[in-house]
């Protein structure tokens, strides 16, 4: 179980993520971009729910010049019903993450809750289901540099132009018969075949539409296809170069450290707080007591007991009960006394709480303190 001060664990996954971002885009491309991007992929849902209910891409521009009829009010009515409870669902299912998802769903939802749930549900109807790739075009910052990672052994999209040119019909001409079909499927409407532009997003729906005109003419397939720079020049593709290299073994040395810290890590939490109102003073049988409160967060999700013991001076004990129990994912505030022998000297010392789990091999946290004569 993650508590918020397991911050560090959601940084270094962030860190990973944004290594192996890097990682990906040198070796092939906008993979992010075209695979793996929410604005892709709820674009993607959106306009498979659009042609579902529109129909192919020719019915939805006949739609569309169609005058004002209550076919089309019913269709375009039922399409825009299905992207707004999607993207409130999405909405619903965001604030989830930070409010029980039942409280959210069956009773009233608060305010900020509300706020929230809709922003989040609005901004996805708004770029998935109306501004779709001008988000990437003109909005997404990781396109515009993301070219600086690649090179000349980066997969990407390309076309053939050895193959295809001259493109037309017709004796001596090329593979490509200049039927446009790879610029009209391209959702932000560029011309594969005037080479790599930073608006690709990678989709491969040029790829698609041109196999389908391929396959119609009797022409092999992948006219335009993944591939790399150096492998369109004839020359070998190094699928391990220095960046390559350097962007793995840092992810892999990271993502090691963060692997073993995880594995090491102890789930038990102490924090110990001078109880500042209570000053040292001299107890029965002229014992000095100093009183402590310890912060106990048990982080595992099984109610555990916890032994508390101290260190660092001569006769030093925890007065009274040691022994308490934590439920599974809670935290105490304990009083704890502790007492050290009348001869101490006066002063300010060094001493050692030790927190222990019992019946649990390993789980144990050592928390320094002072402990006060006066
Ligand atoms: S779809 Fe293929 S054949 Fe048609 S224009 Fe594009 S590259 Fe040429
Ligand atoms: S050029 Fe091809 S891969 Fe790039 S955005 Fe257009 S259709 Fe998608």
């Amino acid at each position: 179980m993650f508590w918020p001060q397991d911050i560090i664990y959601l940084t270094v996954l962030l860190i990973i993520s944004a290594l192996a971002l890097f990682l990906f885009t040198a070796v092939a491309g906008r993979l992010w971009c075209g695979y793996a991007c929410p604005q892709t992929v709820y674009t993607e849902i959106f306009m498979w729910i659009e042609r579902v209910i529109e129909g192919d891409r020719n019915a939805r521009m006949r739609l569309d010049k169609e005058g004002f009829s209550s076919k089309k009010l019913a269709l375009k009515g039922v399409k825009h019903g299905v992207w707004l409870a999607l993207a409130l669902w999405t909405g619903i299912t965001f604030v989830g993450y930070f409010t029980p998802i039942r409280e959210l769903v069956t009773s009233a939802p608060g305010a900020w809750e509300s706020f929230w749930a809709l922003f989040y549900g609005f901004a996805t109807y708004g770029n998935a289901g109306w501004m779709r790739e001008q988000v990437c075009k003109y909005m997404c910052p990781y396109a515009r540099f993301q070219s600086a990672m690649f090179d000349k052994d980066t997969l990407v999209i390309t076309y053939d132009r050895a193959r295809g040119e001259p493109r037309g019909k017709g004796e001596g001409k090329g593979d490509c018969i200049d039927c446009s079909i790879c610029v009209q499927v391209c959702p932000t409407g560029i011309d594969i075949r005037n080479g790599l532009q930073y608006e690709c997003i990678g989709c491969a729906a040029c790829i698609d539409g041109c196999d389908q005109v391929m396959e119609k003419i009797g022409r092999p397939k992948k006219l335009i296809r993944y591939s790399t720079t150096h492998a369109m020049e004839s020359k070998p593709t190094r699928l391990f170069r220095p960046r390559v290299l350097v962007y793995s073994a840092i992810l892999a040395l990271i993502a090691t450290a963060a692997t073993a810290s995880l594995y090491l890590r102890v789930p038990l939490r102490v924090d110990v707080i001078r109880d500042r109102a209570a000053i040292a003073r001299e107890v029965e049988g002229g014992l000095i007591e100093n009183v402590y409160r310890l912060q106990i967060m048990n982080t595992t999700e099984q109610a555990r007991a916890f032994d508390i013991n101290v260190s660092g001076l001569p006769g030093i004990l925890v007065w009274g009960e040691n022994i308490t129990g934590i439920p599974a994912a809670e935290t105490r505030m304990v009083p704890v006394r502790v007492r050290a022998d009348a001869a101490t000297p006066s002063g300010s010392h060094p001493i050692e709480f030790t927190v222990r789990a019992l019946g649990v091999e390993g789980v144990e946290v050592r928390e320094n303190a002072v402990f006060i004569v006066r």
